[in-house]
This record gives C-alpha cells, structure tokens and sequence, in this order.
C-alpha cells in the first residue's frame, strides 16, 4: 500500500514540474493529468442581480473569430453585434439547415468558472494558489447536486469556510476516445476548515479572481466590423469548403486557446446533438 501512495505523490511531482513556466501566473487554473485536492470556493464578485446564483458563468461567442469573444449582451447588459446577427438568423433558420447551422455556431453560450483553492501548491510567490476553474457541465452539475444535498440534510455546504469538504480532482490525459482527456470529481468526506485561521481565510478569498478581468472584451465598433468580416466569410465558406481547413491552421498557433476552445467545443457538440434529439 505503501509503495502507491508514493506513486502518487511522485506523479503530483513531476506534473508540478512539468507545469513550471506554463502559464504559472494565469489566473486560470488547467490541471495537467494527475490527482489534485483542491477546494471549492465562493465566488465574492457577484452583481446584485446575480447575488443569488453559486457558480459565476461568464458568456461567450465563438467561431467569430479566432478564439473566444466576450459577449455584451449576456455580460454586461449593453448592444452585443453579435447576438443582433444571431436574433436576424432566426426566422430564415427555421426554413434552411445551413443558416441554422451558422446561427447554432455563433451564439452566445455560457461558460461557469469555479472559484478554487489548489491544495499543496502555492504561486511562484509562495501565496495560496487561488484560480478559477473552467468547469465543465458535468462538474457544474455534481457540485450544484451536492449543493442540494446538503442544502436537505440541513448541513453546510462543500464551499463552508469551517465545515465545508474537499474535492478529490483527477484528470485523465487524452485517450483514443476522448482526445481531450476527461476530469472526474469526488467529494471527500472529512469536513476541514478552507485554512487554519480567519485570517488567512480572508486571504484566499481575498485572492479569488474576477472573470471579467480575465477575458478582454472588444468594444461595440470592434465586434460590428468582425461581424461584417464573419458575415462576408460565411458566404465565402458556401463556395469554397476548404476555408475551414485553413482556419484549423491558424488555431495551431495557440495552443493553449485551442485546447480550452476545443474543450467548449466539447459541450457545444453535446448541445447540439441535444438540439437534434428533441
Ligand atoms: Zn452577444
């Protein structure tokens, strides 16, 4: 028994090492297959009319351009150019499966960010790494499950400061069926303060980034005139079918965007393959 444990603790080793220098001063967290404990915090940057939501969701358009792009709408109330051109595809979407299609790919789809305390790392500075994690649906959905749960039983969340529980993290790297690599969740049992004193509580908290802060947003002029160039690129598309190939390509260049694109890509898939079920 021994001996695994040891394992163990070698691989959480030697992905630290591997992570030195990735991105190690990014507010976001993306762990490199391994076992992490880390725990989940709550978000302290709510707007009064989201003050009642648990995990933040922040809003974004894709295959507007490379990358992701924030919305204006969704995020922050104000005329999103984005969202007008998907509110014009509407009604033709209904008679043709392309527009639909076109329509499905740049709406804006919701992102939730968990706020988490990664046990037994620290930053370069040796602070408590505090980050926010790009969870995905079903991780969104175990931790409101267990919200829930404990919302019944009358007892403290998993977010409690003092009784609150760890999560057991452990990634899986990619594999033949899932390129991705796949995350699973359990949470521990022991109820455990998030640290030793309030003070260093408050610290953490104190830590937990803003999604906003994270993502830049492009101005209302900005996202008129990609949408222009996306409208010219669609049309485009329906002559040529080999511009997609080629926007592959361009992706390559940043790996790490992909890699989280691709991710989100993930579940967008799920949705639509939902979409076609109904
Ligand atoms: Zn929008």
């Amino acid at each position: 028994m021994k001996s695994k444990v040891n394992r163990q603790k070698l691989q959480e080793k030697l992905d630290k090492l591997r992570s030195v220098g990735q991105g190690g001063s990014s507010k976001l967290w993306t762990p490199k297959p391994g076992i992490y404990t880390i725990r989940a915090l709550e978000y302290p940057h709510f707007s009064k009319e989201y003050e009642d939501d648990i995990i933040p969701e922040f809003w974004f358009h894709y295959n507007i351009t490379k990358g992701s792009t924030v919305c204006l709408e969704k995020n922050f109330g104000e005329r999103c150019p984005v969202c007008e051109a998907v509110e014009k595809m509407r009604e033709p979407a209904r008679e043709d499966k392309d527009i639909w299609r076109q329509m499905v790919n740049i709406q804006a789809s919701p992102q939730a960010f968990l706020p988490v305390l990664v046990r037994d790392e620290t930053e370069t500075d040796g602070t408590p790494m505090v980050k926010l994690w790009r969870i995905s649906k079903t991780v969104h959905a175990e931790i409101i499950e267990q919200i829930l749960a404990a919302e019944e039983e009358e007892e403290d969340n998993l977010m409690n400061r003092k009784n609150g529980v760890d999560i057991k993290v452990t990634k899986i790297g990619p594999t033949a069926q899932k390129k991705f690599g796949e995350v699973n969740i359990t949470v521990k049992k022991k109820q455990k303060p998030i640290a030793d004193s309030e003070a260093e509580i408050d610290v953490i908290i104190a830590k937990i980034p803003k999604v906003e802060e994270i993502y830049a947003r492009k101005t209302e002029a900005e996202l008129d005139e990609l949408v222009t160039k996306w409208a010219e690129g669609a049309t485009d598309e329906e002559k040529s079918s080999s511009k997609e190939d080629d926007d592959d390509d361009e992706k390559d260049k940043d790996v790490d965007e992909k890699l989280l694109d691709n991710l989100l890509n993930d579940d967008k898939e799920d949705d639509e393959e939902d979409e076609d079920e109904k």
